[in-house]
């Protein structure tokens, strides 16, 4: 939605009763679930929920389900809604809240206009970002350093944010911190048709695929293969080692292009941070920064609500914003 929306949402007439406590929710779309989360004033989490995501359904049954959702977390806190933060995956073009681009699994995300198809069921402000962009936004409120710093997502594939000046860099396209599909880290082909990603060994889908190849036997998931090597399978070892060694040189790479000092990584394959970190530390050892300063690669600390609070960081942004244009 546009400013001009937001100011005019401003002054439409509240029909919840006074004394209501202010509530925002972050929701995390997915393309199996959409997870939600509804904090008060203060930033504390008074009720989260999900939902299946109908993504093969469409933008507007997805935007139907997200605001059930949405409805429910507020009726559930007697809260008064203010704003709703969105962590979408795809491409998000930030400035209007339209989904650029997304993966097969999404029927009609690309195009959809998210935040004025959900802003139009609540009528509140909306934002929408980027799922990683606000896991990364997530992170860095939690630490309240708003310094320069870079977010990888290592999950079924793997996504990457950049903060600098303690702000989002979102590029022309939408598409800034992809560190996912840099290349020169294999020779194998990547989800998204070409060779040598950083997604061809860190990704969670890549961890289950290269070890698999390698014992001759189908692994289902990255979980799998981290309860291996946690009982002493060495392929499992080296797969997870050839993972963090990638991520570590793809942290450095960026990290010595913007002169970051600090990475943090998350998604559902940082929860191995044990047997990530060795050939992380290894790696930094001998590829750091040109600086001269340490580069500190750390795990994410919010799990999976982190998506949704960054989501709620950003709106709180947009709100900010409006107010101060008003
Ligand atoms: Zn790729």
């Amino acid at each position: 939605m546009t400013v001009t929306d937001q100011e005019q949402m401003a002054v439409t007439p509240d029909a919840r009763p006074p004394g209501a406590s202010q509530g925002i929710v972050g929701i995390d779309i997915g393309g199996t679930k959409i997870a939600g989360l509804l904090v008060d004033e203060s930033g504390t989490i008074v009720t989260r929920a999900s939902v299946a995501a109908p993504a093969s359904e469409g933008g507007d049954a997805m935007a139907d389900a997200a605001a059930t959702l949405v409805r429910d977390l507020v009726a559930r806190a007697s809260a008064r809604l203010v704003a709703v933060g969105v962590g979408a995956a795809g491409v998000v073009d930030h400035a209007t809240g339209t989904i650029r681009a997304a993966s097969a699994t999404f029927v009609g995300w690309a195009g959809f206009p998210l935040a004025d198809a959900l802003s139009s069921r609540l009528s509140v402000p909306v934002s929408v970002e980027n799922d990683v962009n606000a896991f990364l936004l997530g992170e860095v409120a939690a630490d309240r350093r708003a310094d320069d710093v870079l977010g990888v997502m290592l999950g079924t594939g793997v996504g990457g944010a950049v903060i600098i000046d303690g702000r989002l860099r979102h590029g022309p396209h939408g598409a800034a911190g992809e560190i996912g599909h840099t290349p020169g880290y294999s020779d194998l082909v990547c989800t998204c048709g070409q060779v040598g990603h950083l997604e061809t060994l860190a990704s969670g889908t890549s961890i289950a695929r290269r070890y698999s190849e390698r014992v001759g036997d189908a692994v289902e998931d990255a979980r799998t293969v981290a309860e291996r090597a946690r009982s002493g399978d060495p392929i499992a070892v080296e797969v997870f080692a050839s993972a963090g060694r990638a991520v570590a040189l793809a942290c450095a790479s960026a990290a010595t292009l913007l002169d970051l000092p600090r990475a943090i990584v998350g998604g559902g394959v940082s929860e191995a941070w044990d047997l990530l970190a060795p050939a992380i530390e290894q790696t930094l050892r001998t590829d750091s920064p040109v600086s001269g300063l340490p580069l500190v690669i750390a795990p994410a600390r919010l799990g999976a609500d982190a998506v949704a609070l960054g989501a709620i960081e950003a709106a709180r942004r947009i709100l900010v914003t409006a107010g101060e244009r008003s």
